[in-house]
């Protein structure tokens, strides 16, 4: 097993010589100081954290746990005061990115990026893609990428630096298309957003794809479904990557290795931290909580101990890879999206994905959840691959049964299962719009 290309790219990042070994003591070293010069530089030129900041004085930060003393920044910060996050003026931004989420249509918030910050973005993406790439390849990239700057734009401009063709197909719209293209283009490796990834495979033109054709896959998502890396393995028997960042992040947060046993990190560009999302406080490795983390190197817009929402651990054991860097496990969702049952349990996509993407022929779904005068009432409408390939609904109501806090909530009487549909439009399909249950408003009386 070869150890993450990301070890030797952080090391020299942080000036160790090429024969140097990385230590964690020489990367917390570095982390330290970057945190320090990031908190002075975004209180000194940003107007957000000039006053976010004030009384915060970065030299008392003697240790990164003394960092847990400063105050978050939440994506309400970043939707209210938007522009007062730039350190540097307007006309040495190269792009801007509008953050639109599911219930946060209304207030976008905006990530603004330099010409610097952006090369950040291709110098990761140049070696996280050496795990699972080589020289002469070509990569089919099932993400936007049509705008300079865009997350397609900055992997092709990534990839070629080690003679690997990348193409932007951009979100799968029709996969026919996208398996054309597959075949005409001799495609080795894919990255896309694992429903979308799906929705190929399991497509009935999917058999005109050469077996051995597809030799690698990065799945990019907040959370990548184990059914999907599964299905994807065994049609195509191919090795799954997931991939793991969020725009604020600067597009890119962390690669999994060959261990494929989670994701690690740009420890030289972000300081990641694991904390309580109920009293804000860190969380020690192998405790799941809310993903925060702190620009190291960012010049236009540095966040300083950023929520993302994002549930995650960081893994207490060495990587098999025989890294020094830390594993961030699997990311299990976000916590805004998880719904509370009147069980009491919290039931989020993830718990679905698992259940219903492991059912053939399933390529898509959308559930809602409405509260009624006795209990609330589930709703799942079903995407099948093909019409012929239409599951019975007793299959999909079984499999529903079987995750564990939708099959307690109907033997209190607390849910109900409203009849299973199917459609012929992939809703949910129709850009990077992130997948979520639907909360219907209150029927109660
Ligand atoms: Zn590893």
């Amino acid at each position: 097993m070869r150890k993450t290309p990301l070890e030797q790219w952080i090391a020299m990042k942080t000036g160790l010589k090429g024969t140097e070994a990385l230590t964690m003591d020489a990367l917390r070293q570095l982390q330290l100081a970057s945190v320090r010069k990031t908190i002075a530089y975004a209180a000194r030129q940003s107007l957000f954290y000039r006053d976010h900041l004030r009384g915060y004085d970065p030299e008392r930060i003697k240790t990164l746990s003394d960092l847990a003393s400063f105050p978050f920044t939440t994506q309400h910060d970043l939707a209210e005061s938007g522009l007062q996050f730039l350190c540097v003026s307007q006309s040495d931004i190269e792009r801007v990115i509008t953050l639109l989420f599911p219930g946060f249509e209304d207030i976008p918030r905006r990530a603004f990026f330099t010409p610097e910050d952006l090369e950040l973005t291709v110098d990761f993406f140049h070696h996280g893609m050496a795990t699972l790439v080589k020289p002469g390849w070509k990569v089919l990239i099932l993400l936007p990428g049509d705008r300079p700057g865009s997350v397609g734009d900055l992997l092709v401009t990534g990839l070629r630096r080690m003679d690997v063709q990348g193409i932007v197909h951009g979100i799968v719209q029709d996969p026919a298309a996208a398996i054309r293209e597959i075949v005409e283009q001799e495609i080795d490796c894919l990255v896309g957003i694992p429903a979308q990834v799906l929705s190929i495979v399991r497509h009935e033109q999917a058999e005109t794809i050469p077996s051995g054709r597809i030799k690698s896959i990065l799945l990019s998502a907040d959370y990548v479904p184990g059914a999907v890396v599964e299905e994807l393995e065994r049609l195509w028997e191919c090795v799954v990557f997931s991939h793991y960042g969020t725009t604020e992040m600067g597009l890119g947060g962390g690669v999994e290795c060959e261990a494929l046993s989670g994701y690690h990190m740009r420890e030289a560009d972000l300081f990641f931290e694991i904390i309580d999302p109920d009293t804000g406080r860190p969380q020690p490795d192998g405790t799941i909580g809310e993903v925060v983390f702190t620009t190291l190197t960012r010049r236009g817009m540095p966040l300083i101990r950023y929520r993302t929402g994002d549930l995650a651990a960081f893994l207490t054991d060495p990587c098999p890879c025989g890294t020094v860097l830390p594993t961030m496990d699997k990311v299990r969702g976000r916590i805004r999206d998880m719904v509370r049952l009147r069980t009491g349990d919290w039931l989020g996509i993830p718990d679905l994905d698992d259940t219903l993407f492991s059912l053939p022929g399933i390529v898509n779904f959308t559930v809602s959840i409405a509260p009624g005068r006795d209990r609330d009432h589930m709703t799942v409408e079903i995407y099948p691959a093909a019409a012929r390939k239409r599951h019975g609904t007793e299959a999909v109501v079984a499999a529903l049964q079987t995750i564990p806090q939708i099959g307690s909530a109907i033997s209190d009487g607390c849910l109900q299962l409203e009849p299973v549909s199917f459609t012929d439009e992939n809703k949910v399909m129709t850009g990077t719009i992130k997948r979520t249950i639907n909360r219907k408003p209150e029927q109660r009386p």
